[in-house]
């Protein structure tokens, strides 16, 4: 049966999944959502013996549906190859009695690779599939990791090109020099003078603006998004829950149909919302746990029901969750809204207009999947110590923040079901941060000094995209302000 995708601000319209891929976010503002959240064909006995790429093969045919399975088996071998430094792909760690589910380890050592190695194939098959003449120009704001696992991954792709914003004091040394030594004749990066929701804003802004659609498709291109407002990026984030469940079962540390919690370090809200859909899918999920850092503005939601950007921005030891317009929570208010585009609609103009919006009390009551939490700078640093003190496992600072939440949430709700956390970043990307947690010392190494160093400690290997960098060029040296990022793009377009 064909599965078909609507935007959140609009009823009426449907697209197929290769046309809502190419599109990224739908004309009016809204992002797509499939009119119905499939379940899977395959019990979790049958799940249990899969590979990661057979399991991704049956939870995204579910969504892709006008894919044909050679289409969609050929991008998931190509996405998920030897990229990977483990055949796993995505391995689960115990320490101290809780699940790692370890999605760091691609190309660019954070868990945006694993949606981010199959985009390109999923947009290049959905351009042939849609007869597209134009080059597809990739714009992607980043704060921190989509920015580098884009790039790696649409470096080179014939027919595309892509645009990269990331905001200039707002990423780690190591995140930073993975983007501006980008090698791909089709790449650009560009540091914006301000902070993610600005490049955020930014990109979403050119997308809307339909007279630049316009002179752009005269020049031959069309836009696209590498970000996880892209339901091509949605779709395979569903794929390593199923598989963590599965790999459970399969280890017995779990029993058939028994729920366990997620744990989700959250900035954008896309990767908790793969979750949220694994679990609609049929994975026994009880709790989605979102961990936010300082920047707690989910946290408050959650306890509220009110969404308030209205608050200062705060630069934290977990960057890729600065941010205070969570995107992907907008699918979220749509279905909690009953699936209703036009009080959702309400609710984003509020959110544009004032930067607040409240729930109505039907809708708070659809948040019962849902529980929260956050770690300030201090617990974050204290987690990553105690974990490593405990076990000798060192995780990153964005993993520990939803240690941390992990930790204050079973204390209080006495809930001892098993917890899988989603673990986002090598401590590797965030070295300094890891190590000074660890101890004080370090900070008086350089950076290269301090990767040495937390590989003695942590006895893995440094991963190749950290020697990679080591002595590679400065190809990217464009800056820009946050109010000139459409003449910049243009700029580089040439149109
Ligand atoms: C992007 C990112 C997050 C936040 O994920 P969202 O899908 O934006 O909520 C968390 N940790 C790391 C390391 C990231 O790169």
């Amino acid at each position: 049966m064909e599965l078909l995708y609507k935007s959140t601000r609009n009823a009426e319209k449907t697209v197929t999944a290769s046309e809502a891929i190419l599109k990224g976010l739908a004309d009016d503002g809204g992002l797509f959502v499939p009119v119905s959240i499939p379940t899977l064909d395959v019990t979790l006995e049958e799940l249990k013996e899969m590979s990661y790429q057979e399991t991704a093969y049956e939870v995204m045919k579910k969504f892709l549906t006008d894919f044909t399975e050679e289409e969609l088996k050929d991008c998931i071998a190509k996405a998920y190859d030897s990229k990977f430094d483990t055949e796993e792909i995505a391995p689960l760690a115990k320490a101290d009695g809780t699940y790692y589910l370890e999605l760091f380890h691609g190309a660019t050592i954070a868990f945006k690779d694993m949606a981010l190695s199959i985009l390109p194939h999923l947009l290049t098959t959905s351009a042939k599939k849609n007869h597209v003449k134009n080059e597809i120009v990739i714009l992607t704001a980043t704060s921190g990791d989509t920015g580098k696992a884009a790039l790696a991954g649409f470096a080179d792709v014939e027919g595309t090109k892509i645009i990269v914003f990331y905001p200039k004091n707002g990423v780690s040394k190591v995140q930073e020099l993975q983007m501006v030594t980008q090698k791909g004749a089709n790449t650009t990066v560009v540091a914006i003078h301000g902070n993610f929701d600005c490049a955020q804003s930014g990109v979403k802004a050119i997308f809307e603006n339909k007279e630049l659609a316009k002179e752009l498709d005269a020049a031959g291109y069309q836009f696209s998004s590498a970000n996880s407002i892209n339901i091509g990026r949605l779709v395979p984030q569903i794929v390593y829950y199923v598989y963590a469940y599965a790999k459970l079962l399969q280890n017995e540390e779990i029993a058939a149909g028994e729920e366990i919690n997620v744990v989700v370090p959250t900035g954008n809200f896309g990767n908790i919302l793969a979750a949220y859909f694994a679990k609609h899918m049929g994975i026994p999920i009880d709790k989605l746990i979102c961990a936010s850092n300082e920047n707690k503005v989910l946290f408050d939601f959650f306890q509220t029901g009110t969404y308030d950007k209205n608050r200062e921005f705060i630069l934290t030891n977990s960057p890729s969750m600065d941010i205070l317009i969570s995107s992907n929570l907008e699918r979220l208010i749509y279905f909690i809204a009953g699936c209703d585009a036009g009080k959702n609609s309400e609710l984003m103009k509020a959110l544009k207009e004032k930067g607040v919006y409240g729930l109505t009390e039907d809708m708070k009551a659809n948040l019962f999947d849902f529980a929260a939490g956050y770690a300030t700078e201090a617990e974050v640093r204290e987690m990553i110590a105690d974990i490593y003190k405990k076990t000798g496992y060192v995780i990153d600072t964005h993993t520990a923040v939803a240690a941390k939440v992990c930790k204050a949430y079973q204390e209080e709700s006495k809930d001892t079901k098993k917890t899988v956390i989603a673990s986002t970043a090598s401590p590797y990307k965030f070295a300094r941060s890891v190590m000074t947690s660890i101890d004080e010392k370090y900070d008086a190494l350089e950076e290269f000094d301090l990767i040495d160093e937390l590989q003695k400690v942590s006895c893995v290997d440094m991963p190749n995209a950290i020697k990679e960098i080591k002595d590679a060029e400065i190809l990217h040296t464009r800056e820009c302000d946050a109010d000139k990022m459409e003449a910049t793009v243009k700029e580089i377009l040439k149109v």
